[in-house]
């Protein structure tokens, strides 16, 4: 992909550490009272204002978690932070600062560096975030991008994974499998470009998929929503594995069970046609798929009628006691099947 552009790309080695970490990061501002000093001293001041400080770092590793042959820089550098932002969602802080680490080999100008530290930037202006540090140093193969996200909230505000209870509803936000299903189609046109790199890619109508994968965003919007409903999840945890497995985790920190209803779980018609050309099972998508960044809470029961019909909530299940376990009761009949991380389980329990 770099190769194709003609245009002069400039050595990292031309500007130096001390000259590159100038150049990417001289446009950022700062928005908020908590930084009280940003880049450039050995380490960066954040007064909490007598606030509880949450703070969650996401590694990425090219290879590993993005492959650069269809990911676009821009949207990397997005997504790098939509992903540790969705982590302070799910503790239903507020984000307020990233510090951003990066090993890079010189196989990169400082071009691409642009266009990475170009969907840093995006990123921070929608989400309202100062970054105020980060580490910069070569690698002898591939990029590997650390972000490290700071948010503040009133103690009593934050929501841990720990306080589901038995009857609680289990509710998630927006609709699930819809990135691992732009996944497929990105892979697919890769693969069909490798073979012929003549060919064009179709990705014509697969919009919303696509920018699922790619251009991810955080449920920061989701904690005024419960507010405004006077609502206070009694646990949360943001969609990045998959609803199977952040169920798990649910019932690992709370020691409750939970009934999942297949036919409750939220799905997209593009993902639903898009699973049925793959010859995929649409709810697995959404089971073990991962990547969707929705929040996945519980509720008192007392609080249903509160969010019973708000566009962004779906109530996908409850809590039942930890011995009952973790099931999911099959579209059409009673019957169901054990949840795992990987999905659920073909045995069936009566
Ligand atoms: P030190 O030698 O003390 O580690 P550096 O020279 O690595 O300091 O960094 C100088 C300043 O630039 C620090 O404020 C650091 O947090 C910041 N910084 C370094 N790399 C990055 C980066 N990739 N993105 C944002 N800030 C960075
Ligand atoms: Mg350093």
């Amino acid at each position: 992909m770099l190769e194709d552009k003609k245009p002069q790309l400039t050595p990292i080695s031309e500007l130096g550490e001390f000259g590159l970490i100038k150049h990417l990061t001289e446009n950022f501002s700062i928005k908020n009272s908590s930084t009280e000093r940003s880049i450039g001293d050995d380490a960066a001041i954040i007064n909490p204002e007598g606030k509880k400080v949450v703070i969650t770092s996401d590694v990425l590793a090219e290879g590993v978690h993005f492959n650069l042959g269809y990911v676009p820089l821009k949207h990397l550098g997005y997504k790098a932070v939509v992903v540790n932002l969705s982590d302070i969602a799910a503790m239903n802080a507020v984000p307020t600062q990233i510090l951003v680490s990066m090993a890079v080999s010189n196989r990169f100008p400082v071009e691409a560096l642009d266009e990475i530290y170009d969907g840093i930037y995006r990123a921070c202006e929608k989400y309202n975030v100062d970054l105020v540090g980060g580490d910069t140093t070569s690698s002898t193969s591939g990029l590997v991008i650390t972000i490290t996200a700071i948010g503040l909230e009133n103690s009593e505000n934050l929501v841990t994974r720990n306080g589901a209870k038995t009857n609680d509803l289990l509710v998630v936000t927006g609709d699930l499998g819809g990135a691992y299903m732009g996944l497929q189609i990105l892979e697919r046109e890769h693969s069909v470009y490798l073979a012929n790199p003549n060919m064009q890619p179709e990705m014509e109508g697969y919009d919303y998929i696509l920018e699922r994968q790619l251009k991810p965003e955080a449920r920061t919007d989701i904690k005024k929503t419960l507010e405004e409903l006077d609502i206070k999840p009694t646990s949360m945890i943001d969609v990045s594995d998959g609803l199977a497995s952040e169920i798990l985790h649910l019932s690992d920190q709370s020691k409750v069970g939970f009934r999942l209803y297949e036919e409750k779980i939220p799905l997209d018609t593009l993902t639903i046609t898009t699973a049925d050309e793959f010859n995929l099972n649409p709810a697995m998508c959404a089971l073990s798929g991962g990547e969707d960044y929705e929040l996945l809470f519980t509720i008192s029961p007392n609080d249903y009628e509160k969010l019973r019909n708000h566009p962004d909530f779906t109530v996908i299940g409850h809590a039942v006691d930890l011995e009952q376990g973790n099931f999911m009761v099959l579209r059409g009949s009673n019957e169901l099947a054990q949840i795992t991380a990987q999905g659920w389980d073909a045995f069936l329990k009566k």
